[in-house]
């Protein structure tokens, strides 16, 4: 099991950005496991309900692609995750340092999906605008972002975070539960999970994956509180010497 600290020493998020979230010139930009996740979290975003003034984003790492359906339906969002330097790196990208990472790209291909390519640089700030704060958090404390108390959000988004930080099913169920106190009652979460994996790599690095299955996922989400109002698996077929996951979840649910 990689162990939070192992996060911090290791996790490059250069590389991480680089070997995950470069899209190419061909077909669906060349990156399945990118644009099949895009498109789960499009179709969760559209669904009805899912708007406010508050998006918590837990577990963030150093990507923004989980913010582009999203940004459209909340005015402003809070980004958190575990390590200095993921937050750092997200924080270049915000400010729109030099030497930050190119999610043009990527941006294009969600405003294409939702029907107007060419207003992807308006879409890119408004994700810039609306990331207001970028915080420390640890989703195996009960609450994530101690001292800091925040108000419960009016969603909280969270993709492929639990399975690598938590080392069993319990640890799994008691961080859904921790980070769902991060939301209002009436709230959403809105989740994206690698379902039967058990490692990911990149840089010649290795970092765990809790295995889980999608009915071990609805579970734990209905024992935090929540009721599951959308949960949909799309298989990964393609042959990925990255990791070894069968598929993505895309859930949605209610508190
Ligand atoms: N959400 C991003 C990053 C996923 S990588 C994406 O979709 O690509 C997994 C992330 O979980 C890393 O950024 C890591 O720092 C974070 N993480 C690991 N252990 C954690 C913990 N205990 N609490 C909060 N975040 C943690």
């Amino acid at each position: 099991f990689t162990e939070k600290e192992a996060y911090q020493q290791s996790f490059n998020p250069r590389e991480y950005l680089k070997e995950y979230y470069s899209m190419n010139d061909s077909k669906d930009g060349g990156n399945v496991f990118l644009t099949q996740n895009l498109k789960l979290l499009h179709k969760m975003f559209s669904l009805d309900g899912l708007r406010g003034n508050t998006l918590i984003d837990v577990g963030c790492g150093p990507t923004i692609y989980q913010l582009l359906s999203a940004c459209e339906h909340f005015q402003e969002i809070i980004a958190l995750d575990y390590t200095d330097r993921n937050r750092q790196e997200l924080e270049k990208w915000l400010r729109n340092e030099e030497g930050a990472f190119d999610w043009v790209p990527v941006v294009k291909y969600v405003c294409e999906l939702e029907g107007d390519r060419e207003k992807w640089a308006e879409k890119q700030e408004k994700v810039r605008k609306k990331v207001k704060q970028v915080l420390k958090c640890d989703v195996t404390k009960a609450n994530p972002t101690a001292p800091v108390s925040l108000p419960p959000a009016d969603c909280i988004v969270s993709t492929l975070c639990l399975e690598g930080a938590c080392k069993d099913l319990p640890t799994f169920r008691s961080a859904l539960r921790n980070i769902g106190t991060l939301v209002k009652p009436g709230g959403h979460l809105v989740m994206l999970t690698t379902l039967g994996d058990t490692y990911y790599t990149f840089n010649k690095q290795v970092f765990s994956c809790l295995h889980v299955e999608k009915h071990e996922v609805e579970a734990a989400v209905e024992a935090a509180g929540f009721e599951v109002k959308l949960s949909e698996v799309q298989p990964y077929t393609v042959s990925d010497d990255r990791m070894d996951c069968s598929g993505f979840l895309g859930l949605v649910a209610r508190k």
